[in-house]
């Protein structure tokens, strides 16, 4: 389980001014699932994301990881858990040109100190749906295609978190549709958090939903355990 303590994260700005870009914020995330975190631009929603994934550090609070807090973690802690705990996937895909999607998968396998078999790679292949697709180049793919091997890459690790901050930010709504129900049901193994400012597509997907404005958290709405019907407030039903 991860959560976040009374996290304040404050960018400096020139001439002495600063943003709070998180102002207290709190959450536990589940060990599963897929939550959203909703916002306007500019709300604070990519700052939370990356103090989730050890990738920026909040001037207060803390980030708890099973348990162990981050105001115990040296560098190489966040080295490891970056490296062996999170996944990380953002809107612009993050690929390798000039490289195909086998090769592409091939150099993440080995970044992350594991050995890039033929058969490892199309398991993983498969489960973004891109069996088949080992030897095209990625250049040559579409949006959505492209999106799904930076999902592959992230997967290499077994990630226990998913992070993606917009990754139907550059799509057409159907392909990006597609994007989240692959998303959806690597959710079913791992925990996925999706940033978006896209309502429709978190009615549709989200198990939950955390609204952000100006750096604070002004709603966390989970699914009723009932069906689809709806969202509850956290511990209380509005
Ligand atoms: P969102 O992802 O919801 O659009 P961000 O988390 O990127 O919002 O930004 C939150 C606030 O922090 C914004 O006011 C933004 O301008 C500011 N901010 C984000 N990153 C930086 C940075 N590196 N330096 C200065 N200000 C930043
Ligand atoms: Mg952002």
């Amino acid at each position: 389980m991860i959560s976040l303590k009374n996290i304040i994260k404050i960018y400096k700005i020139k001439k002495g001014k600063h943003v709070v870009a998180l102002n207290k914020v709190s959450i536990d995330l589940p060990d599963k699932g897929m939550v959203f975190v909703l916002g306007k631009s500019g709300s604070g929603k990519s700052t939370l994301l990356n103090i989730l994934g050890g990738l920026d550090r909040a001037e207060k609070g803390e980030l708890i990881v099973n348990g162990k807090s981050d105001r115990d973690f040296k560098q190489i802690d966040y080295d490891t858990y970056r490296s062996t705990y999170v996944g990380f996937v953002f809107q612009e895909y993050n690929l390798l040109r000039d490289y195909t999607v086998g090769q592409n998968v091939a150099m993440a396998l080995e970044l992350s100190g594991k050995k890039p078999t033929a058969d490892t790679i199309e398991k993983i292949l498969a489960e973004v749906d891109l069996s088949g697709y080992f030897d095209r180049k990625t250049d040559e793919l579409s949006g959505g295609q492209k999106q799904r091997v930076a999902i592959a890459r992230a997967l290499v690790k077994s990630p226990q978190i998913i992070l993606a901050d917009e990754p139907t930010g550059a799509l057409d709504s159907v392909t990006g549709a597609a994007i989240l129900e692959t998303l959806k049901k690597l959710s079913k193994k791992c925990l996925v958090v999706v940033v978006s400012h896209e309502l429709d597509y978190a009615a549709t997907y989200a198990d939950r939903i955390i609204e952000l404005s100006d750096g604070k958290i002004v709603s966390d709405l989970s699914k009723q355990d009932s069906g689809s019907e709806g969202f509850q407030k956290k511990d209380n039903i509005i």
